[in-house]
């Protein structure tokens, strides 16, 4: 049953309440019904207005703090990727540093790992930043370092580590720790840096071995410049001892040996001298067949003596180069003594040179033991040798020469077989 209908059963009960005083007339007592039903309604319409005044003030205020709101909304999201953009790049700079760096909390907790540290410290990163800072620190001091860095005292800068890995390398690493300050200075945990000199360290021992050497070399080139005269006169005096032995075999022999003994300490002390001084060269236009020539007599001498068979092809005297001879002698020199010093008796030493348009190609080529690769490797460094009373530095210094030429050394070997080296160099001179 509808409201409406209820109404229609009882209208009295409605327009009038039992309880209702009775006016003296009904006409009277209805218009003061009426008037107080107006009445009523008019403060039924007010207030419904004022209450409709206020709605719409409350959604006009609602509506405005929406915006407001969106925009409080829009400015914390921008923020947020500001500080997400932020983050992302000092997580991005962490990670970049080639230093290892540790975030240590109060509690002595890792909090934070970057690559490098746990590179340093063979272990993920993962791993790393769930161990205490003393199980990574391996130092026989790292507890009081740390306690005296969370109480606020001095930071500990480049403490020496020597971290051995258990594979067995060594690194050389440098320690520091510093406190981690809050704004209100309050200190928040420490920051560990680890700095990996290793290599550092290691130039500096060959540095050192460097300046040793280089120390030893001006103390060689001083001694063998001052034995370099009276090697001189000696030669000079078994040579006029040669020639007045002429006929008497025996002691003639003695005198030869005393000229190629004295000539093989001469060929000794120029390579020292040469490789222990600053090079400089001064060049001028030669022809190669001059330069052969140089070289022949002492070549020609140490092949007679080792039986050993050297031919010499003498190229045209058009074909010039321009370089110091005094320096390409040497480096021809180098390469024809070893030739034959890897001959055996009756094998041969074979020197030739060939052209292109702008350079001359010099080859020395020998029947020898040659070698197998591993020392062909190692043939121009400085001190290798394979002879017993050898300096190994004949090679180094000619490839020394030829690089000061801006020419080119190589070599081509086969054990038992024999060993070709090939200098190429430019026909205008260095840089031209
Ligand atoms: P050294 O002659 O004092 O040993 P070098 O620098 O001249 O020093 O030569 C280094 C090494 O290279 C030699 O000891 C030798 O083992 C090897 N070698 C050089 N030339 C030849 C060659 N023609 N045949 C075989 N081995 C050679
Ligand atoms: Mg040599």
């Amino acid at each position: 049953m509808t409201a409406a209908s209820t109404q229609e059963k009882h209208p009295t009960r409605r327009s009038r309440p039992a309880t209702a005083r009775r006016p003296e007339t009904p006409d009277a007592a209805d218009t003061a019904a009426l008037a107080s039903v107006q009445a009523a309604f008019e403060i039924f319409e007010r207030q419904s207005r004022q209450l409709e005044t206020a709605y719409r003030a409350l959604e006009q205020d609602l509506a405005r703090s929406n915006s407001a709101l969106q925009e409080r909304n829009r400015e914390l999201t921008a923020k947020n990727q500001e500080l997400h953009q932020v983050t992302r790049r000092l997580e991005s700079v962490l990670e970049s540093l080639t230093d290892g760096l540790l975030v240590i909390g109060m509690d002595g907790q890792i909090e934070r790992c970057n690559q490098a540290a746990a590179r340093l410290l063979e272990r993920s990163q993962q791993e790393a930043e769930q161990a205490r800072f003393l199980d990574l620190i391996s130092i026989p001091d790292a507890d009081a370092l740390l306690t005296r860095v969370l109480r606020g005292d001095s930071p500990v800068l480049d403490h020496p580590w020597i971290l051995r890995q258990p594979d067995g390398s060594v690194h050389n690493l440098l320690f520091s720790l510093a406190p981690v300050t809050g704004s209100d200075k309050n200190i928040l945990g420490a920051i560990c840096n680890l700095r990996d000199i290793t290599e550092i360290r290691r130039l500096e021992k060959r540095l050192q071995s460097h300046e040793r050497l280089a120390a030893l070399g001006e103390m060689a080139a001083s001694v063998a410049h001052e034995i370099r005269n009276p090697l001189g006169t000696i030669e000079g005096f078994a040579r006029l001892l040669r020639r007045d032995l002429a006929d008497m075999p025996a002691p003639l022999q003695l005198a030869e040996r005393i000229v190629a003994g004295a000539q093989n300490l001469n060929y000794v002390i120029t390579n020292l001298l040469t490789y222990a001084r600053p090079m400089r060269l001064m060049t001028t236009d030669i022809p190669v067949a001059t330069l052969f020539e140089y070289c022949r007599e002492t070549l020609e001498d140490r092949a007679s003596r080792a039986n050993v068979s050297l031919t010499i092809e003498f190229p045209s005297p058009s074909m010039s180069l321009r370089c110091d001879h005094r320096q390409v002698m040497q480096a021809l020199l180098n390469l024809g003594i070893n030739a034959i010093e890897a001959c055996q008796p009756s094998q041969t030493v074979h020197i030739s040179a060939t052209q292109r348009p702008a350079s001359v190609i010099l080859h020395i080529r020998d029947t020898g033991c040659g070698m197998p690769p591993d020392q062909v490797a190692k043939v121009f460094d400085p001190f290798f040798t394979t002879k017993e009373g050898g300096t190994g530095l004949g090679l180094s210094l000619t490839r020394k020469i030829i690089d000061m030429h801006g020419g080119d050394i190589a070599v081509a070997s086969v054990p038992g077989e024999g060993t070709e080296f090939t200098i190429e160099l430019a026909k205008k001179g260095v840089g031209e």
